[in-house]
């Protein structure tokens, strides 16, 4: 039997670690493994590696050291951002503004938060490419709102926010605001922050979510970034680590790796130029192959690894697992919980009616795809459609 070659579309999900990231960590799983809060050689070797991160995470969020706050990955940076401010915020009955698009690590949260009347929060619905508007963000800030949390750029349909418009607003109204309380701007960068411009003084938010194993970084690992002066309290508890911010012993590997792979980000520009072709010849292709299809999210204000489409009449799951006979790796916004289909909340929020959002299927690139994959792809994905159209009792 010939082995077809696997290949994998679903970088948005998670990525292989970096050859050259693996080698930067694995010292420090079992030659340099001090405590870094210890004070012996082990662990000042420990330590040095931990300070070398930040400052290297640091130099290319153009921050300070200090600035910048080590987590178990981009769920908990967020967590950390939203619960941290409100419970930092002097307000009685904190309004925190977030998009009805964002992970659900930023829109349970918030609804966590609004279920125990902690806070009042304004779930910002998008337009039909998933792109919100300032406008209507400007209209829902009141008095007492002390955070927006708008994402960089959608993990589902790849669109684009206008982050640099929302940190202007933002300081425009600090501004008018004076001595009184301060209204904070978090963005998750999670799936920006590999393609996007990451320059935080550029962007002008005050807290800002990233993760390893988006970018060939480890899994479990991931930074909040925190501007100097903003009032934020810790969510967990225990020792003083992370400059009292973020307690527990620091994963030194982890965070050694996830500092190499934002290292790599910069000289693999070119690479993301690649992807982005691909992308559209993959865009292409399938819209020209495929009748009754759409392209989910914004035209051009998108990340360059993301396409994401609907196929009318077919579910996405059954097209995930024909692709993955086929030796393909891609993911659904559709999940089928409890034997119902569920919609994704991304797709059903830029207006898309549910039986068209069933049949998603989102393709992830990454800089190890190549030509050959996509062109895989244009070919058993027609077929596959074609059949399932054939048989599918959704119409
Ligand atoms: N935010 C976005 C936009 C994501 O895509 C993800 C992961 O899929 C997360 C947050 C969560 O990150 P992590 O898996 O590191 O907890």
């Amino acid at each position: 039997m010939i082995e077809t070659k696997k290949i994998y579309l679903d970088c948005a999900a998670t990525t292989p670690v970096d050859p050259e990231v693996f080698e930067a960590m694995e010292p420090y799983f079992n030659k340099i493994y001090g405590n870094p809060s210890s004070i012996h050689s082990f662990g000042r070797e420990a330590r040095s590696a931990l300070d070398k991160a930040r400052q290297e995470a640091a130099s290319f969020f153009n921050c300070e050291s200090e600035e910048i706050i080590f987590t178990s990955g981009g769920t908990e940076a967020d967590n950390l951002a939203i619960m941290g401010c409100v419970f930092g915020s002097k307000a009685e009955k904190p309004h925190v503004i977030t998009s009805k698009i964002e992970h659900h690590a930023v829109l349970s949260t918030v609804e966590h938060l609004e279920r125990k009347g902690v806070i009042e929060a304004s779930f910002l619905g998008v337009d039909e490419f998933g792109e919100v508007s300032v406008k209507d963000l400007e209209k829902a800030i009141k008095p007492n709102t002390v955070l927006i949390s708008v994402m960089y750029a959608n993990n589902e349909i790849g669109t684009i926010q206008p982050i640099k418009e929302i940190g202007r607003l933002v300081r425009e109204i600090n501004k008018q605001r004076g001595e009184k309380q301060r209204l904070y701007f978090h963005t998750d960068a999670v799936q920006g922050v590999g393609y996007l411009e990451a320059d935080i003084k550029a962007l002008g938010v005050d807290l800002l979510s990233m993760s390893g194993h988006k970018i060939y970084g480890p899994k479990g690992i991931g930074l909040l970034f925190i501007k100097s002066g903003t009032e934020i309290v810790p969510i967990l508890h225990g020792g003083g680590q992370e400059l009292k911010k973020r307690p527990g012993t620091e994963n030194v590997a982890g965070i050694v790796g996830l500092a190499a792979a934002i290292n790599k980000i910069k000289s693999q520009k070119s690479k993301a130029r690649m992807t982005e072709d691909l992308r559209d010849y993959l865009i292409g292709e399938i819209l020209a192959k495929i009748p009754d299809t759409i392209l989910t999210g914004h035209p051009k204000k998108r990340l360059p690894n993301i396409a994401s489409f609907c196929f009318k009449g077919v579910e996405g799951e059954s097209i995930l697992i024909n692709l993955d006979l086929a030796g393909i790796a891609a993911s659904s916004g559709s999940a089928c919980t409890s034997g119902a289909l569920e919609p994704s909340h991304v797709l059903s929020a830029c207006g898309i009616e549910p039986r068209l959002a069933h049949g998603n299927i989102r393709f992830s690139l990454g800089k190890f795809t190549t030509k050959e994959d996509i062109d895989r792809v244009i070919e058993v994905l027609p077929p596959i459609i074609e059949k399932l159209r054939r048989i599918s009792s959704i119409h």
